[in-house]
């Protein structure tokens, strides 16, 4: 077998690669090894870090207007390749084409908001809060920042970190998945298109050990983390303890509740779209569906199956797929073992996507659909991550809203309903950082900011939008008073205003 390329790291602008320890990549659809992953050990690391404090100085003096430039040129570098990009998404991840482009231009979004960083970057101001004392407040850089992504999405969550890091004035060593890397170089070259000057943007490639090594890296002040949760967990335990900012989103179970007054063929297709759309591999996908009453529950299952029966799943490449393979054959065989145990627990499989066959060797699985699920079922309780949607028939709304604030993940949610007054008691009630009203997948407009509660988040901030300014930059209040030299005079007490 000929050797495979391996795919290099970008440090300081120059293109370099690790063969040591190397992971493979694969192509899901065909399940062919495409290429092979070089992982940085922790001096590699140290050069990427070094060479993100280098461009430090240089970046954060570059005057704000010349910085947003390079956001609008990105979008439009970002809007010319979005077909090429895509396509890199769908040979390493395995998601559709279409989807594929959605996750783009998501991506774009959070480059729009950057593009505004003159407006986002100014201070408040003050004046004459004493006799001739003016204050102001600044936002300044934090510094070298960790940027670390998982495999879902493996073009939009880097935009979501380093549009708004860079934009603050910071330098980034972003850590992509090891399982799709591509995106993230495709991503810091069209960055230096668009006049990102070397070492601004720098791209590692690895796996724990390399994530360790940023996480214990003095020169590395802050970290943006998104993958599962155990992994988030200790991420920010780990980060924090070292003194850095965190914040590190984790994974998801995201429950769709129909009431019974809602649409029901509406709430199936979006049940269908929200729980299957990209394999299931989405942190917003809807895995649980809480269907109020079992006559809602008995008409949402019927609408789904025959919606089900008409689904494409195939290679992402192909235009007439709608669903493509899952990240790896191991994710497959686990995702399948969901769907075998559900039975044994006492749940009921409608429909079972581990018996649909497919030719040749990529990770397919077909989806499925099971009813009578309930709290205390593996089904029910660990995140699936794959075309699984389950269903919990509950009596009531309350019941409804109780299930969904004991769970310990609580991303999104949503609520079908055509009683706006049921949807505004939802929006108090729900312990749930995004919430979907008649929407399956309420990932917020880049101008607003993403993030859970609970187990789907450890830290404070939420990500991209306002809160992302709030994370990427360290505030300064200046107090100034240019005294006439006849009133100074020596005072011991406390400043005071009054
Ligand atoms: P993952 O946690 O396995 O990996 C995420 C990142 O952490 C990768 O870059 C990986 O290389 C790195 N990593 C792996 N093992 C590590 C270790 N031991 N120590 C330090 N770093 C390590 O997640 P994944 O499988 O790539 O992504 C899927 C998960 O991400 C799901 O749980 C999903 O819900 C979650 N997710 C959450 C959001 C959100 O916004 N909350 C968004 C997308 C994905």
């Amino acid at each position: 077998m000929a050797a495979l390329d391996v795919i290099p790291h970008l440090i300081g602008g120059a293109e370099v690669a690790d063969t040591a320890r190397t992971g493979p990549v694969f192509n899901p659809a065909t399940g062919e090894r495409i290429g092979d992953v070089g992982f940085a050990d922790p001096s590699r690391v140290a050069e990427a870090v070094a060479a993100a404090k280098a461009a430090l100085p240089g970046w954060r003096a570059t005057g704000l207007v010349k910085r947003a430039d390079v956001f609008f040129r990105l979008r439009h570098l970002l809007l010319e390749h979005t077909d090429d990009l895509a396509a890199v998404l769908t040979r390493e991840h395995g998601k559709v084409l279409a989807d594929a482009r959605g996750e783009v231009s998501r991506g774009i979004e959070n480059v729009e908001f950057a593009a505004g960083l003159v407006h986002l970057l100014k201070g408040e101001h003050a004046e004459q809060v004493s006799r001739g004392v003016d204050v102001h407040s600044t936002k300044q850089p934090v510094g070298v920042v960790a940027a670390i992504t998982p495999f879902n999405f493996p073009a939009m969550v880097p935009l979501w970190m380093t549009s708004s890091a860079i934009a603050c004035g910071n330098t980034v060593v972003l850590k992509p998945s090891e399982k799709d890397p591509s995106a993230a170089l495709f991503l810091a070259r069209l960055y230096a298109e668009a006049g990102l000057p070397d070492g601004v943007l720098n791209v590692v490639h690895g796996d724990g050990e390399t994530v360790g090594a940023l996480l214990d890296h003095p020169d590395v002040r802050a970290v943006s983390f998104v993958g599962s949760t155990p992994i988030a967990k200790s991420i920010y335990t780990r980060a924090a303890a070292n003194g850095k900012r965190v914040q590190a989103l984790g994974g998801a179970k995201n429950h769709m509740v129909v009431m019974p007054d809602a649409d029901l063929d509406a709430a199936a297709d979006a049940a269908v779209s929200a729980s299957y759309g990209a394999a299931g591999e989405r942190c917003m996908a809807i895995s649980v569906l809480v269907a109020v009453g079992d006559a809602t529950a008995d008409a949402l299952i019927g609408r789904i199956a025959e919606r089900i029966d008409r689904l494409t799943i195939g290679d992402g490449a192909d235009p007439a797929s709608e669903m493509g393979p899952l990240i790896t054959a191991e994710h497959r065989d686990r995702v399948a073992g969901y769907v075998t145990g559900a039975a044994a627990e006492g749940a009921t499989v409608v429909v079972d996507g581990t018996r649909q066959e497919f030719a040749g060797d990529g990770f397919f699985i077909g989806v499925s659909l099971v009813d009578h699920v309930r709290p205390g079922m593996r089904v029910y309780d660990e995140e699936i991550f794959g075309p699984v949607l389950s269903v919990v028939r509950v009596a009531s709304y309350d019941e409804a809203v109780a299930l969904i604030n004991a769970s310990r993940y609580a991303n999104g949610t949503a609520i079908f309903t055509r009683d706006g007054r049921t949807a505004r008691e939802f929006e108090l009630d729900i312990e749930v950082g995004l919430v979907g009203v008649n929407v399956p997948i309420p990932v917020p407009v880049g101008a607003f900011s993403f993030g859970g509660w609970r187990d789907s988040l450890f830290g404070d901030t939420h990500m991209y939008g306002p809160e992302s300014i709030h994370f990427y930059t360290r505030r300064k209040v200046v107090t100034t008073r240019w005294p006439d030299p006849s009133e100074s005079q020596v005072n011991l007490g406390f400043p005071s205003n009054h």
